[in-house]
């Protein structure tokens, strides 16, 4: 108001005008100064409101960074949490597995389901119905009608069952129960397999939490899925056991029925050994007095014969010398059989017997230009009965001298195998066709072959042969071809048997 005017200034103070100007000069410079002192703050309270937006914003940022970790957190915690109660459950899964690994029945298994199983699950309530009949195999916490009920539903929903892997409380089946009996939070798994479902377990009602956790579910799931598993083995290795069990009967009863007819087949044998011994027996007496009279009749020691009467005399007296020999064979084949012939083994050298065998064969195989050649150690000791192994010898020779037609070979072997003697008697002679070779040992079969007819024979040779190297507890086979040639072989011990 006095700032431009220091005259009305001097006027309004009563001073002079001097001093009014110097007054209004030092009032100007203080205005000036307020000025500049309220422009300078204006200024600075302009920062601070800049600084002060920016400390906002920057704390609104720390603000909803602090609500992302403090959420981060809770998750955190609830997914530690959810993993703890998974953890849980599959430690409890692992501990109902290794308990039931080893039950191969299925009462057993059921029994494993038990109270403590369905608490730890986190239910009040368990229930196991077979799915064929709806029978309740196992049951906790349940009354009668809610059981009944239960089964009720499951019957009327078997084929959408059949197709289930697990219902939970949103499934309307869920919700039908939970409305009839009163009961929130249901499980229902099927236990089954591609092709059969076995059982239906029901979960109900929750013991602490308000919802069924995904892992409660999850476990659940893999816990009927491994019973399933278990049934299916358990029935596979009740149809095995079943298979076992009737395959085992087969063999007993057919051992049995064996044994019987072993005993028969015995019984007859041992009757008809008996039967041939006591018949060659009775026949030799006769038979040496009909050699003996007609011997001496054919000698002429009774008087001069006609030439006719000579003649058929000397055939009866070679007929009757087969038929002692066949008698004989007979006679020996039984005894063999049944035991009466005792069996003399000792260990001796069977090469000196080779060799005797071959000399005394040597004037009928050189009759039929046959070469006999022997192909043995200079002594191979074997253990025998030196008499049987003998006619063994004397046997397989003698045929093979027979069946070969002239200009042929025999060789004679001895050879020292792993375990035993293989001695083999080899001609080059006619040869048994294939279905001839398995007959050969039997009484009184001969190859009905043209060739051979002409050669003479009792076709008791060979059984008897077999006999004597069954004594042994020794082999014998035969090995031909027809037109090559044949070679029997058989075995003799070289060893002590322990
Ligand atoms: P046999 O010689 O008295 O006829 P065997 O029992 O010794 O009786 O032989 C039975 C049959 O086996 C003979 O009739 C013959 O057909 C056949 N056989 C045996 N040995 C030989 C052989 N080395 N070569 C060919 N066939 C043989």
């Amino acid at each position: 108001m006095f700032g431009n005017s220091p005259v009305l200034l001097a006027e309004f103070l009563n001073i002079s005008s001097k001093t009014a100007l110097s007054a209004s000069f030092f009032f100007t410079l203080f205005v000036v100064f307020v000025f500049l002192y309220v422009v300078k703050k204006l200024n600075a309270i302009s920062n601070l409101k800049k600084e002060n937006f920016s400390l906002n914003s920057s704390l609104e940022k720390l603000d909803q960074q602090a609500k992302i970790i403090l959420k981060g957190d809770m998750d955190l915690k609830l997914y530690q949490q959810e993993i703890e109660v998974q953890g849980n459950k599959l430690n409890l899964l692992r501990k109902f597995i290794s308990s039931s690994l080893p039950i191969l029945n299925k009462n057993q298994l059921f029994l494993k389901i038990d109270n403590l199983l369905i608490e730890k699950f986190g239910f009040k309530k368990g229930l196991l119905l077979d799915f064929d009949n709806l029978e309740q195999i196992y049951e906790m916490n349940f009354d009668s009608f809610e059981t009944k009920t239960i089964a009720d539903i499951i019957f009327k929903n078997k084929s959408y069952l059949q197709e289930k892997k697990i219902l939970t409380s949103e499934s309307e089946i869920c919700k039908t129960l939970s409305a009839r009996l009163n009961i929130n939070n249901i499980l229902i798994c099927p236990i089954k397999t591609k092709s059969k479902v076995y059982n239906i377990f029901i979960l109900a009602g929750l013991i602490s939490s308000d919802f069924i956790r995904e892992s409660t579910k999850e476990t659940f799931l893999i816990l009927c899925m491994y019973l399933s598993k278990c049934l299916d083995n358990i029935e596979l290795f009740e149809q095995i056991y079943q298979t076992k069990e009737s395959l085992e009967n087969k063999i007993k009863n057919r051992t049995k029925e064996l044994a019987k007819s072993l005993k028969t087949v015995e019984t007859i044998s041992k009757t008809k050994s008996d039967f041939i011994s006591n018949v060659s027996h009775e026949l030799r007496t006769p038979l040496t007095s009909v050699k003996g009279f007609s011997s001496l009749l054919a000698d002429e020691k009774f008087g001069k014969l006609p030439q006719e009467a000579k003649k058929r005399l000397e055939k009866v007296v070679e007929n009757v010398d087969k038929l002692m020999d066949i008698v004989n064979t007979l006679l020996d084949i039984s005894r063999i059989e049944s035991g009466k012939i005792e069996i003399n083994i000792t260990f001796d050298d069977i090469v000196p017997l080779i060799k005797n065998i071959a000399d005394f064969f040597e004037p009928q195989s050189h009759q039929k230009n046959i070469d006999i050649k022997i192909d043995a150690p200079e002594n191979f000791n074997v253990y025998m009965d030196k008499n049987l192994i003998e006619r063994v010898l004397t046997n397989l020779v003698n045929n093979a001298i027979k069946f070969t037609p002239e200009g042929g070979q025999i060789i004679i072997s001895c050879k020292d195998t792993n375990q035993k003697a293989l001695i083999s008697i080899a001609d080059t002679g006619f040869g048994i066709s294939k279905e001839n070779l398995d007959k050969i040992f039997q009484e009184f079969y001969r190859v009905k072959d043209m060739e051979k007819r002409a050669i003479k024979g009792s076709g008791l040779g060979l059984p008897l042969v077999k006999k004597i190297i069954d004594s042994h507890k020794q082999k014998i086979w035969v090995e031909s071809e027809v037109g090559e040639g044949t070679t029997f072989s058989f075995t003799l011990e070289k060893r002590k048997n322990e």
